[in-house]
Parts: C-alpha cells; structure tokens; sequence
C-alpha cells in the first residue's frame, strides 16, 4: 500500500496515514455571512474536518474573511472556477485550500501568480476534475467520461503546478458513476503520491447518495485508497457529516467511538428491539463518551444475543420484555426494557 505524502490544510493535515478527514460543502448562500457562519459552526459541531465554501465572485471573498477571523478553527476551502482573482483574493483573506483547476484559470502567468500566492501563504491547491466537466479533446480521445479519461485530465492539471515547482497539492476525480469513480482513483494511486479526495458526486439523494458513497468511497479505503471523504448528497450537509463519520466507522477508520452491533429480529424477539436500537442511536449515542472506540451489541433474545453481547465490550441480550446486560463477556445484570438503554448509557460512560 503506498503511502501518500502529506498536506496540511489550515491544523488538519492530510495524507501520509494521516486520520481520513471528513468533509463537506456549505449548501447557504456564500453572500449571506451570517448563514455561512451559523452552517459552518453547525458543521464543526457535527465533527466535520474541513468546510468547503463556493466563492463565485469577489463580493464572496467577504464570506472567507469573516469566517477566518471568527471563533471557527475549521480549515475552510474556497471553491473557484475560471477566475484567477478571486483565487489571489482568498489567499489575501488567509483561505486554508483552494480548489481550483490550474488548466482553467488561463495564462500561464495567472497560474504562476495564483501558485505565488499559494506558496506564500502555506495554502495547498486542491485539483478537482468531474465527469461533467471534461475538456472536449480527453472526451474525443476516450469517447466518454472513463475511468482513464478523468485520471489523465488530472494528471494534466497536476503537471501544470509541477512545471512551476508546486507540489502542495490535494487531488480529486469525482464521477456520479461508482464504477468510474473507483476506477479512476485506482488509477491516480497508482501513478502517483498526492493525497486523494474522494467521493462519489452528485450521488443523489440521502438514501440511495448514501448508499453509492458508501460503495463508492468504502470500496477504496478497504484498498487502503483515500486520504480525506465527502459524502455528497442532495440533502443537509451535517446529514453528509454524519454519513461520512459513519462510513469511516463502519471501516473502524475514526468516526465515532461507538461501534453498534444489534440484531435484524425476528420470530424470537421479545423485547422492542428495534425501537430500542432507534432511540439507541438517536438519544442515546451523541451523549456517550467512552475514553476508547468500544463495540456495543443490542440484541434481540437468548440464541445469537449472548454471543454477540460477550464478543463486545458490552452489550445486552433481549428476553421477555427485559435484557441481559454483558460486560466483558460476563453476566452483570437483568434489566426491564424501560431502564436498559439508561443502565447501558451509565456503564459505557463508565468505559
Ligand atoms: S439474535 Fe435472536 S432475535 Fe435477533 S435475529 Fe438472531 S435469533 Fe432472532
């Protein structure tokens, strides 16, 4: 597996087995500053790594400059397109990245000043190529938007920064397609060290978006692929945040320091399980603070739960209405299903 060298994005670094970030986009208008406030605060409550902001003309520069010299310790990245001042001016108000593309910005002296100014301020620039935006003589070369197509339009875009000496670089291929998209980031590791943003785009709404992110992003990181994720979805962004956080967890890659493992029921249960495993991960799990990830088991009767419950750290097997409570494989207590996700919040607060 190789590893990918590192750049730092504000106090996140990114890459060289750094933790993988989560990240995601602001969805408010970038000329309302109080709303980009308010939604990136929310987002860094959520536990998102690094906010995305489009800045689509010099009036939104402003938006970057608030947020910089707010409370908020977020790395925050200036989306541009085309507009080589735009770019110069969120490095002035002390942007943490830049997404912009250097074979769209045009001349090359544009790109040497955006490149200065980037060195300058510590500011690495992340290359984002899309399916949909392809430039017509890759598309002619390929017929379509393929996996080898996004890579080298990357590449081309890399080599732009590497011809002037920047290499503070993140990369990002995105397709809405899973399979382009994982393909393409094979193809990138592979030629190459820059850390990799990954993410299946305009994957769709939170359901089946969640679904093709999960495919998508979870098949690469099992590859050991993937410095930093967003999963982007037609939906709120703290649902991306979530999403991201579980996906990671789900990898035991970060992500949250609970592990849930709980039963699908079925002509045995006897206990309102899957109300408790709701209300579980609802009301329960955002005020849990073990001091480690800790594996907890809710399951629904006396055949697979004891197993279960004594493989995690701790868990409870569902009887009659009432539960087994397990910590660390052994018995420690019966309780009725009104009390047992109290007696289970209490003890792994205890952990
Ligand atoms: S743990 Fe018990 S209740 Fe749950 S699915 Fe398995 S057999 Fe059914």
């Amino acid at each position: 597996m190789k590893t990918t060298r590192i750049v730092k994005v504000g106090n996140t670094k990114i890459g060289g087995g750094s933790p993988i970030s989560v990240q995601s986009m602001l969805s408010v208008s970038s000329h309302n500053y109080d709303a980009v406030y308010a939604q990136t605060k929310a987002l860094a409550d959520a536990g998102c790594d690094i906010v995305r902001l489009a800045v689509p003309d010099i009036d939104a520069v402003e938006s970057v400059r608030h947020l910089k010299k707010s409370d908020i310790t977020l790395p925050i990245v200036a989306d541009i397109h085309f507009d080589y001042k735009i770019a110069l001016a969120c490095c002035a108000a002390g942007v943490d990245k830049i997404r912009i593309n250097p074979g769209n910005i045009g001349s090359r002296e544009k790109v040497a000043e955006v490149v200065a100014a980037c060195r300058d301020g510590g500011i690495p620039i992340r290359i984002g190529v899309n399916g949909g935006s392809l430039k017509k003589e890759i598309l002619e070369k390929y017929g379509a938007p393929t996996a080898e197509a996004l890579a080298e339009s990357a590449m081309e875009h890399v080599r732009i920064l590497e011809d002037l000496n920047f290499e503070d670089i993140v990369i990002s291929i995105k397709s809405s397609d899973v399979r382009t998209m994982i393909g393409a980031n094979r193809l990138l590791h592979e030629w190459c060290d820059y850390p990799l943003h990954i993410g299946v785009t305009e994957a769709g709404s939170a359901h089946i978006g969640t679904i093709k992110s999960a495919v998508g992003i979870g098949s690469l990181l099992c590859d050991g692929i993937g410095d930093t994720i967003r999963v982007s979805l037609t939906a709120d962004p703290l649902l991306e945040v979530k999403e991201g956080k579980a996906l990671l967890g789900a990898l035991g890659l970060g992500g949250g320091l609970i592990d849930l493992v709980s039963c699908p029921t079925c002509g045995r249960t006897k206990i309102s399980l899957i109300d408790l495993v709701e209300r579980f991960e609802e009301e329960y799990m955002p005020e849990l603070h073990p001091s480690r990830r800790i594996k907890v088991a809710i399951m629904g009767c006396a055949v697979n739960g004891p197993g279960e419950a004594r493989e995690a750290d701790i868990g409870c097997a569902g009887g009659n209405g009432e539960a087994l409570l397990f910590k660390k494989g052994e018995i420690v207590g019966k309780y009725s299903e009104d009390v047992i996700l109290d007696v289970l919040r209490d003890e792994i607060n205890k952990m």
